[in-house]
């Protein structure tokens, strides 16, 4: 079980939204910092650690600032991402690349930023060599085809395009050896959204008889091993948190057994968490708009799939509390619902819910879509509005950030027209035939 929390009520969100109108996100800056905090002091029972935000969860320098400011790095898949980190004031080694499918103008912006440059294949060490050259550091990313089993988003590892072999992998460090390079780090990333300690454990096992085999193979010790991102959360209320505390002591059991005795210690543990450093402490707030009644009930919201596809694309679960309703009863099913052309744009299916008002339920008979009721969509911080698109022409939401002390900023404006039309070229259109 797990305790669903919104920090705002009713009124502390009608006030907001007279000033930054529905459908937005807001980030609770206190609890992200509360656990980034918990994360760090679990994993303090290795000699050093490091979170690598993956910044794909939720591109926003804001964010990424705090985060910087409690020591997280970022994990960065492409250009536009690592200078969003550097935005933020990560700088050098803070950065990692880890892409796949990488262009050459990627890793030369990547090298000279001195971001830490995670390879995804064998090749692609001669083609950085001869695009960008080598730094100093390198990483490389692990991919155990059948050693491993796979999980529900990430899928089965042999059938992911991600990664070296374990035979490329020894084969790579002894190239790179042998090409002078001097300083060396082992990656995976093998799930995503996993709650299973036991299979995050597995994980880091895995790659610290990894690291001693490359030891032993090729002379190479690795300074550090990011056991990637893909740490779960629990979207359903049923679920439990991962404790992180089981988690770390099981990881460090592993090192003690494994990675001590091969005379690799001290080793930096790091991770690419992003879903589990912003994702609980994140709401898509909508208003309910419209109520249908054919062969189900439907309520419509000012969201849509644009500003969260998770639902749509995985199917997945996202909690759902009506403000000022918290301890009504369940008394209605909804599916819950935006306005795009797709019957999947579906925040929620079949879902019991407290009876909603809608613009058109508003007491003294004032239609207006700012009247409904609020809809608070949780755990929307992570792969939420980062992950939308303009189908439909649809515009994406604005993103608040709930501060500390108790202030609210607009830390990004909501999409107008003008930008959905800003990457059209306009000016040949009128004598196009
Ligand atoms: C997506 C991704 C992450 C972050 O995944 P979370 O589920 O948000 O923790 C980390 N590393 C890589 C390489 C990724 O692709």
């Amino acid at each position: 079980m797990n305790e669903k929390y919104f920090p705002l009520d009713k009124i502390a969100l009608e006030k907001i939204a007279k000033q930054y109108p529905t459908p937005f996100y807001i980030y609770d800056e206190k609890a992200i910092i509360e656990n980034v905090r918990k994360i760090k002091e679990a994993f303090s029972v290795f000699p050093s650690y490091k979170n690598h935000f993956a910044v794909k969860a939720l591109p926003n320098p804001y964010i990424l600032k705090i985060l910087s400011a409690e020591g997280f790095g970022a994990d960065c898949a492409s250009l536009p991402e690592l200078l969003l980190a550097e935005m933020a004031g990560m700088k050098g080694e803070d950065l990692m690349l880890t892409s796949n499918e990488t262009p050459a103008n990627e890793y030369a912006a990547a090298k000279n930023m001195g971001a830490v440059i995670n390879l995804d294949d064998f090749t692609h060490i001669e083609f950085l060599e001869k695009t960008a050259g080598l730094p100093k550091l390198i990483s490389m990313r692990y991919n155990p085809g059948p050693l491993k089993e796979g999980n529900a988003i990430i899928g089965k590892p042999e059938e992911a395009k991600y990664g070296f072999t374990r035979e490329q992998l020894i084969l790579g460090y002894a190239l790179l050896k042998q090409k002078g390079v001097k300083r060396f780090a082992l990656h995976t990333m093998v799930a995503s959204n996993e709650l299973s300690v036991p299979y995050h454990i597995e994980t880091a096992r895995m790659l610290f008889e990894l690291a001693v085999e490359i030891l032993n193979k090729t002379g190479v010790r690795v300074e550090f091993i990011n056991l990637g991102g893909g740490m779960g959360i629990p979207y359903k209320p049923d679920q439990d948190a991962v404790d992180y505390h089981v988690l770390t002591a099981g990881i460090k059991k592993a090192y003690d057994e494994i990675l001590i005795p091969a005379g690799l210690d001290p080793m930096e543990i790091r991770t690419e968490w992003g879903r589990a450093v912003t994702g609980p402490y994140g709401w898509l707030i909508a208003r309910a708009v419209h109520k249908k009644e054919i062969y189900r009930n439907y309520i419509a919201l000012d969201a849509c799939m644009a500003d969260l596809m998770r639902p749509a694309l995985y199917g997945a679960y996202h909690h759902i509390t009506i403000p000022g309703k918290e301890n009504a009863p369940l008394s209605e099913t909804y599916d819950v619902v935006g306005s795009l052309c797709e019957n999947n744009d579906k925040f929620a299916v079949q879902r019991k819910l407290p009876k909603i008002e809608t613009a058109a339920d508003a007491a003294g008979g004032i239609v207006s879509d700012k009247t409904g009721d609020f809809v608070v969509i949780h755990d929307a911080g992570a792969h939420g509005r980062s992950m939308g698109f303009n189908y439909n022409g649809k515009l994406r939401c604005r993103e608040l950030l709930y501060r500390a002390d108790g202030s609210v900023v607009q830390i990004r404006r909501a999409e107008t027209v003008e930008d959905y039309f800003t990457t059209l070229d306009l000016s040949g259109v009128k004598n196009f035939t």
